[in-house]
């Protein structure tokens, strides 16, 4: 029996009314853009990641850009961020005008090591007048992105203590960790902006493209409202923007489906706990390290296992969707050679690159699935 990686079809089946009736109004409306729609779900996003603004836009990436530039990271500012994750963390960070830095992972968690972020502020940086500069060049350090990774987030206790330390701004990238919590509170609620993505694969997901920004300062959450739309107000431009804006059709179905976002995260964990404890005794598979304070989304459930090509080929054969996220961490992406970084330089990330392998998680997985994606699992390493 062929297990699908992701069928989202199975999620808007018991929805496709309320799905057809946001059609119907838009049409009936003709509220395209903005609207009354668009600031319901930005009222209701922020009220469910524990924020006071919320403010969409076009896509993830978008969400990441325009809070950098918020935040007022200029051209030629360092921002630091992880290698082992999708490209835009550190895409986003170029088209801001920034330059990434890039620090190790945690080899468990694949998340920011608060360790090195603070090791490596202290050996290479100085608080001064510009801000905290990188001291043998004198390039200023413009924020901090924090990837929170396959639905678990990075501990935001020790990275805002850090960064609250050194003045540094936060954006999370919780691109793929809506709702997710960190003692307690939830992704978006510690940074100074926090980026969501709506690309369909995400634990919420749009009909297409769109992406928000959380806050609590209401200047960034003006300027964010502006970046948006060409950097102005009333066609009075205090700065050149972008065209980002989230569609009230998009912001329709995303205020169907956050209504329902809580019951398909606690699906997506029950799959996770069963794949934890089917795996537990196979020493060539590791699971999912939570740590201690997060609660995952689990967006992804990514192993890091023995012999991971073969491993790979062997579940698609047998008709069971997997993935590599990701296959090469981003210093050894052709585009950033520039930055200067080779092999060798993160070796946690690239351990992670060589083992890790992702297998369905869905909420809407049948108990037959799961138990043929374990099965499949397990035949393997039992051959
Ligand atoms: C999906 C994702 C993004 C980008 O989101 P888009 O909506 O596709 O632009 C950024 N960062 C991470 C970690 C993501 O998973």
């Amino acid at each position: 029996m062929p297990v699908p990686l992701l069928d989202i079809s199975r999620q808007h089946q018991p929805i496709l009314q309320e799905l057809g009736s946001v059609f119907s109004r838009a049409l009936e409306t003709s509220r395209f853009i903005k609207g009354p729609e668009l600031e319901s779900l930005e009222t209701e996003f922020a009220d469910y990641c524990g924020t006071r603004h919320a403010i969409g836009c076009a896509s993830g990436t978008d969400a990441l850009t325009l809070s950098l530039i918020a935040l007022d990271v200029k051209p030629g500012d360092f921002v630091i961020t992880t290698p082992f994750t999708f490209f835009a963390s550190a895409g986003s960070v170029v088209r801001a005008g920034g330059i990434p830095v890039f620090l190790d992972i945690l080899p468990d968690s694949y998340n920011m090591d608060p360790d090195l972020l603070s090791g490596w502020l202290q050996e290479h940086c100085a608080v001064t007048d510009r801000g905290v500069v990188y001291r043998s060049t004198g390039t200023r350090v413009g924020a901090v992105m924090p990837v929170h990774l396959f639905g678990q987030m990075a501990d935001m206790d020790r990275i805002m203590s850090i960064c609250d330390e050194w003045g540094l701004p936060v954006v999370e990238d919780a691109c793929q960790s809506v709702g997710a919590r960190w003692s307690e509170r939830r992704a978006g609620s510690f940074g100074a902006a926090g980026c969501f993505s709506f690309f369909p694969s995400k634990n919420l997901g749009a009909l297409g493209d769109g992406g928000m920004v959380t806050t609590d300062d209401p200047d960034v959450a003006a300027r964010l409202i502006s970046l948006r739309e060409h950097g102005g107000v009333g066609y009075i431009h205090a700065e050149v923007g972008f065209n980002s804006r989230l569609d009230a059709l998009q912001a329709g179905f995303l205020r169907v489906k956050l209504a329902r976002l809580d019951d398909w995260h606690e699906g997506r964990r029950r799959n996770a706990s069963f794949y934890s404890r089917a795996f537990r005794d196979l020493k060539e598979v590791i699971t999912p390290v939570i740590k201690k304070g997060a609660w995952s989304v689990y967006n992804q459930y990514t192993m890091r296992v023995r012999d991971r090509d073969r491993l790979l080929e062997h579940l698609r054969n047998s008709g069971i969707g997997c993935a590599v996220y990701y296959p090469l961490p981003l210093h050894l992406q052709q585009c950033f050679k520039c930055l200067g970084y080779g092999e060798g330089d993160f070796p946690a990330s690239e351990a992670a690159s060589r083992e890790v392998i992702s297998i369905p998680v869905f909420g809407e997985l049948t108990e037959g699935e799961l138990a043929e994606v374990a099965g499949a699992v397990r035949s393997f390493y039992e051959a």
